[in-house]
């Protein structure tokens, strides 16, 4: 079941909780190159897009749209186009007249651009600009209302004004009460017609911000329906897992109406990916205000699993991030070391001499009756028992460690709870089938059981298409660490038979929900009618280029009006400004203008060398 919400009209198309989730995207081509614009807006249509965002950055761009909105018109193409506005009033109220659908953002609609510099408002400044805002956002409600044109209230984390940041910082919260200055305009003018959207390039922060909106519109009797997106998602692997795990979270809990996974890349290619996150989260559970679960682990464990292989050598654990010891090492012989990258545990239906080289500090999980043998070939063996196995099993011992597994949650009985009560070192393995609300209720039970025992999360992945079995994990699990519930992860794909993907996977999804950190971060925007460069060719470069720097988080952005503020907590920026030319960023602070694109590389590498020499 969805959250219940008020029906919007777009164009012909009807947008609510009874719809099935609408997917869309947006153009990156010029918005004043109608022909290229319509081309496009085609190939997003074919691909299955239902509503195509195009910029208009100023009043002849939106009066552009008209031509467009034609163009497709004539060709047969009726899908609604929606207008994105940032910081031109006027352009939002022409291309109200020409498209279905307008999108502002309420962090510089009335606001002039933050400068992060006035840090406090007193009572009468700040009901002064709420008046300014009151008046500027009632004129475009109506010109909306003569056309019967929608609004999009997009609220972005990064593009807060000066007065929200003065009382309620760079956050959620902050996010939320800028929606609700303009949410509660519309509620008084009774415009019925918005539909909300809180992105932030963090998944933790786009959750938290749309989770709290929920609660505080049932407050304020509101119901209106959902866009959701993760901003600057980036490109491949790690664009598409960072959107799996902030909208799928969402989606699962039945919070969402229609969706936009941003990607560095072709629009078109969004498509896909977006309908696949609809697909597989098909049985959503709203549970309704107050539904928070929190817990407080904060470095998950990873699992590699290993059953699918019948021979465990160092080629294997290479592959999986151990190191040889060095030759004659005093201290570990022959014993690998963990590398940065290796996982914790290891799940193997395998014995051999390879096990007895791991690390002290890696548990090995084997089946309870692998257990005896596995016990000689390494101390760190540990037995994961079927519930009715563990219950007649002997006590465990003070400091025995067991994995206890349940793939049912009819399994959890009385007797269970009390065990577990007394051996708080068994693990507890939700082997469930892979869907959101099972794993959720599962862990809503346990709380409430007042275990402490540890919860992994298992996810056995069916079929072997990988591109949906990435979004498949990422949107049904990514939650969990998000909420900092899970104390580790496990997935397991038995048709792939290749324990270095569900591996890399588990890296992939633990960074993207941001309690663990394998590799640089990049994030991107995904390009719009703004985008002064070649975005997805700067992507590819600076990836190559820094890759190797695991700490840092470096943004690429198409332009300097939004790119900047959407950065969010990148450590540096390289931003196109147009003619060639780069600017280059320090966290907000711009420290390199206009370097020519030939050289923006160099200089960003002697950016962050200089720094580092620093530290
Ligand atoms: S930051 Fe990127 S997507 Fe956003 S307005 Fe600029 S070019 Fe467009």
């Amino acid at each position: 079941m969805r959250r219940k919400t008020t029906t919007v009209r777009i164009g012909e198309q009807l947008l609510s909780d009874e719809q099935p989730v609408m997917i869309q995207s947006m153009l990156n081509t010029p918005t004043m190159n109608v022909e290229a614009c319509v081309e496009q807006a085609i190939r997003i249509i074919q691909a299955g897009g239902q509503l195509v965002r195009i910029t208009a950055p100023g009043v002849k761009e939106a009066e552009k749209l008209k031509d467009i909105h034609t163009a497709l018109q004539a060709r047969g193409y009726t899908t609604p186009l929606s207008a994105d506005i940032h910081f031109t009033p006027d352009a939002a109220s022409v291309a109200a007249r020409y498209v279905e659908k307008v999108r502002i953002n309420p962090g510089n609609f009335a606001d002039k651009r933050a400068t992060f510099k006035q840090l406090s408002y007193t009572d009468a400044q700040y009901a002064a600009e709420l008046e300014v805002l009151r008046k500027k956002f009632s004129d475009f409600l109506q010109v909306c209302r003569e056309h019967h044109t929608a609004v999009r209230i997009g609220t972005n984390h990064g593009s807060l004004s000066d007065r929200i940041l003065s009382r309620y910082g760079d956050t959620p919260a902050g996010m939320v009460e800028s929606t609700l200055e303009y949410l509660r305009i519309c509620q008084a003018e009774n415009f019925n017609d918005v539909v909300i959207s809180l992105k932030s390039s963090d998944c933790q922060v786009m959750v938290d911000a749309v989770r709290l909106l929920v609660e505080q519109m049932e407050q304020e009797g509101m119901s209106y329906p959902l866009h959701l997106g993760v901003t600057e998602a980036g490109e491949g692997e790690d664009g598409r897992i960072r959107s799996a795990v902030g909208i799928g979270t969402l989606l699962n809990e039945g919070i969402g109406d229609t969706i936009r996974v941003s990607l560095t890349e072709a629009p078109e290619a969004e498509i896909p990916v977006a309908q696949a996150l609809a697909d597989l989260c098909r049985h959503p559970e709203f549970e309704g205000n107050g539904a928070s679960l929190k817990g407080i682990q904060t470095k998950p464990v990873i699992v590699a699993d290993l059953s699918c292989l019948t021979v465990i050598d160092e080629t294997v654990t290479a592959s999986l991030g151990f190191i040889p010891g060095q030759p004659n090492d005093p201290v570990y012989g022959d014993r690998l070391h963990a590398g940065d990258k290796a996982p914790e545990l290891i799940y193997t239906e395998t014995l051999g001499p390879e096990l007895t080289k791991l690390p002290e500090e890696t548990r090995i999980i084997v089946p309870a009756e692998l257990f005896d043998m596995a016990h000689v070939y390494n101390r760190n063996a540990c037995p994961l028992y079927g519930v009715e196995d563990y219950l007649s099993a002997s006590p465990a011992t003070e400091n025995e460690y067991r994995f206890v597994r349940l793939n049912d949650l009819q399994e959890w009985s009385t007797t269970l709870s009390e065990r577990l009560k007394k051996e708080e070192n068994t693990v507890i393995v939700l082997a469930f089938p892979v869907e959101y609300r099972l794993y959720r209720r599962a862990f809503r039970h346990l709380q409430q059981a007042n275990l402490r025992n540890k919860i992994l999360v298992q996810a056995r992945l069916k079929g072997n298409d990988r591109e949906w079995l990435k979004l498949s994990a990422a949107s049904q699990t990514g939650g969990f660490f998000l909420d900092r519930l899970a104390w580790g992860i496990w997935l397991t794909a038995s048709e792939v038979k290749d324990p270095c993907f569900t591996l890399e996977l588990s890296r992939n999804i633990l960074q993207s929900a941001g309690v663990r950190r394998y590799k640089a971060e990049f994030i991107s925007c995904p390009g719009c009618g703004r985008t002064l460069f070649d975005l997805q060719g700067a992507v590819a470069q600076v990836k190559a280029a820094f890759g190797h720097l695991h700490t840092l988080k470096i943004a690429v952005m198409g332009c300097v009006v939004n790119g900047p503020g959407e950065m969010g907590d990148a450590d540096y920026g390289y931003v196109g400004a147009g003619n060639g030319k780069v600017n280059l960023y320090k966290g907000r602070r711009v420290v390199r203008v206009a370097v020519p694109e030939a050289e923006a590389i160099e200089a960003l590498r002697a950016l962050i060398e200089q720094d580092l020499s620093h530290c």
